[in-house]
């Protein structure tokens, strides 16, 4: 299986470390207000990652944390604590919003139908873990204090530069005013935050006799060290956290346990919609709400992005999620086949959809191959259950069996046809129609499918 990785700007062949069990990290959501469809994407592409890994016969043990403190609304460790931020602005307490936005994405996640991680690990569960991290990092001398926070010096960490490939020079020169004139080179990033005298921070613990809280990135070093043991075969998020958040992540937890933090890491790209960059102001980020008033669900935004490259930037728009609607009800019409003929195992199929796979993910790729069959081939009960395992699109569930009396209605409408009893057959027709069957006359066979 070959992977796009970030570190080395390569496709590389995948090797696990352990060829029982892939480790991988997911960089989860900030659960501060509803998710849009921007910040749902990248939660498919790496669901099509795991299948893709299990499909080669990998077990795999997947980390996702939730991010329900310290994220602030710039990556330059100044502006708002999002939670904060969402608690003020809907007069709750930001334990309710994080209990109400956690829910909120869970909800959505299964809506996707994606495989659940082994865990999912809110921040606030990890804060002893975080304060030991920070004293570890500490005792090897690469934090400084200031008025504002204990902050890592990206000096001290050779190579910080490398991952995101960063020219610091350039950084150090464009260094703004800071907010922080105590902070000793631009890339140097918070680990701990100090609470300032009559700052509005709820979430707080004592560390060092002072209220303070974590600083955003500490989360996923710990939570994964906590879970994942020292080095990640495949960390994961979107581009936009290669340079500040990834390159500070491996600072932590390289300079803090002397290894290697994760062999490959893997970045979607991202969407934009209806042409443009997702913006409150444009409301074009929609929530899944949002596609459910036009009528369209969460199964057919997630062919909608299977159909792309994670790496590809990719525009949404409604016709092309009708497009993928369309696709994803002749999948459907596919799969409710099974019933109505004796159907293929189609091996080779499945061996050609996996090869695509296993080329960095090549979904479109790999439903290109499918379409060739769909229109000629009828699938076996067991192909479309490979279908499932492989896509995760639900053609099984939604695609039920139909009871006895309808499959006899079914046929008795065939014979009807075939004494060209036009009136019985479309009074079977309507029939079937009240139990949510539509029936199709195709060109020499009858089909049916649910509506
Ligand atoms: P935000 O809450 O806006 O910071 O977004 C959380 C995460 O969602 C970001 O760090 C991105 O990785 C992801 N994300 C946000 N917008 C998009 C988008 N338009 N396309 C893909 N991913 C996105
Ligand atoms: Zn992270």
């Amino acid at each position: 299986m070959k992977l796009y990785n970030t570190a080395s700007r390569k496709l590389e062949e995948f090797k696990p470390q352990n060829p029982n069990e892939v480790k991988i990290y997911t960089c989860g959501p900030t659960v501060y207000s509803y998710a849009h469809i921007g910040n749902m994407t990248s939660y498919v592409y790496w669901d099509l990652l795991v299948r893709t890994l299990q499909l080669n016969g990998w077990k795999v043990k997947r980390i996702m944390n939730l991010t329900d403190v310290g994220h602030l609304t710039s990556d330059a460790d100044d502006g708002e604590d999002k939670m904060e931020k969402g608690a003020r602005r809907e007069g709750l307490t930001v334990w309710d919003i994080a209990k109400k936005y956690s829910d909120a994405f869970l909800d959505n996640f299964h809506a996707l139908n994606l495989l659940e991680p082994a865990k999912i690990c809110p921040a606030t569960k990890y804060i002893e873990q975080d304060m030991k991290l920070v004293d570890l990092l500490d005792e090897k001398g690469y934090l400084y204090d200031t008025k504002d926070g204990l902050y890592f010096d990206t000096s001290k960490f050779k190579g910080y530069a490398d991952f995101a490939h960063l020219d610091l020079e350039h950084l150090q020169a464009g260094k703004r005013v800071e907010f922080s004139s105590e902070k000793r080179n631009a890339s140097d990033f918070a680990v701990w935050k100090w609470i300032q005298e009559g700052e509005d921070h709820a979430m707080r613990w004592k560390y060092r006799g002072r209220d303070g809280y974590p600083g955003w990135h500490l989360e996923c070093s710990v939570i994964a060290h906590e879970e994942l043991g020292e080095t990640l075969d495949i960390h994961t998020g979107g581009i936009d956290h290669i340079m500040v958040h990834h390159s500070n992540e491996i600072a932590q937890s390289e300079a803090a346990f002397g290894k290697k933090f994760s062999n490959y890491w893997v970045h979607c790209n991202f969407i934009t919609s209806d042409g443009q960059k997702i913006s409150k102001s444009l409301g074009n980020g929609y929530t899944f709400a949002d596609l459910a008033e036009k009528g369209y669900t969460p199964m057919d935004f997630k062919m909608w992005i299977l159909q792309g490259h994670y790496q590809s930037e990719r525009n949404f728009t409604f016709q092309d999620l009708f497009a993928a609607h369309q696709r994803l009800m002749n999948y459907r019409n596919f799969a409710a086949l099974r019933w109505q003929e004796k159907g293929e195992d189609l091996l080779e199929l499945r061996e050609e959809i996996l090869n695509e796979l296993n080329n960095n993910l090549n979904s479109a790729g790999a439903f290109a191959k499918l379409d060739e069959v769909v229109s000629k081939s009828v699938p076996s009960e067991d192909f479309v259950k490979f279908l499932d395992e492989v896509f995760g699109l639900g053609l099984l569930e939604s695609t039920p069996d139909i009871s006895d009396e309808n499959k006899e209605k079914i046929a008795d409408r065939v014979k009807a046809k075939e004494m060209k009893d036009y009136a019985l057959a479309d009074k079977i027709r309507d029939e079937l129609a009240r139990d949510g069957i539509e029936v199709l006359d195709g060109k020499d066979k009858t089909y049916w499918r649910f509506k």
